[in-house]
């Protein structure tokens, strides 16, 4: 969906398509350069992170593996408890495995330090952590974010697989909600 369908709901448009494809390019190239003779294995978190998986491993011009899980938070009241629940398990085994994490906007970061330590506790060779998006909540969170692609300020974003009550993921651009919208 182009964003005019949709330019009475959006306050601004933060990243064209085009620019989130050049971005994610060059995390591409340099998890190339990283991952440099290792075999690599891609976790993405659904459903927001479809879209990124789905182009960043196209700029990627080694062969990877792509695995995915879905996981599912508790409202807001008990999400500081850290309580996540696994809706869909990884099928890979992670032993000896270098395991990338991919999301598409860490928030509080809750829902992936949780992930994380999950993974890691799976005997993976090593475990990073890479997102399109992070808010500045994110940055006093415990885990390292290895790859970011951009740093936003603290509100509430649509388009490229992040979704306002299910609706906005398949928007091409990355825009700010307008607050009529959910109020
Ligand atoms: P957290 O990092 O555990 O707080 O949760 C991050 C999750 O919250 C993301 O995977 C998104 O599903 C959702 N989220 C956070 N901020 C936004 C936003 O601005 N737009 C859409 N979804 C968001
Ligand atoms: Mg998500």
């Amino acid at each position: 969906m182009d964003a005019e369908h949709v330019k009475d709901d959006l306050a601004n448009i933060l990243f064209t398509e085009a620019q989130i494809q050049e971005r994610l390019a060059e995390m591409a190239s340099e998890i190339e350069a990283d991952y440099e003779g290792k075999d690599l294995l891609i976790v993405g978190v659904l459903r927001g992170a479809t879209w990124v998986i789905a182009d960043l491993t196209r700029s990627i011009n080694r062969h990877v593996e792509i695995d995915w899980m879905a996981v599912s938070s508790y409202g807001s009241g008990t999400k500081s408890s850290g309580v996540v629940r696994i809706l869909k398990d990884l099928d890979t085994d992670l032993h000896g495995r270098h395991v990338l994490i991919v999301d598409e906007i860490i928030d509080t970061g809750l829902t992936l330090s949780w992930l994380v330590a999950n993974l890691s506790s799976r005997s993976p060779e090593s475990i990073q952590v890479a997102t399109l998006l992070r808010k500045p909540e994110a940055q006093s969170m415990p885990v390292e974010v290895k790859y970011v692609g951009w740093d936003i300020p603290n509100e509430f974003v649509v388009g490229y697989g992040l979704d306002y009550r299910e609706r906005y993921r398949n928007l091409r651009d990355i825009g700010t909600l307008a607050p009529h919208v959910y109020s």
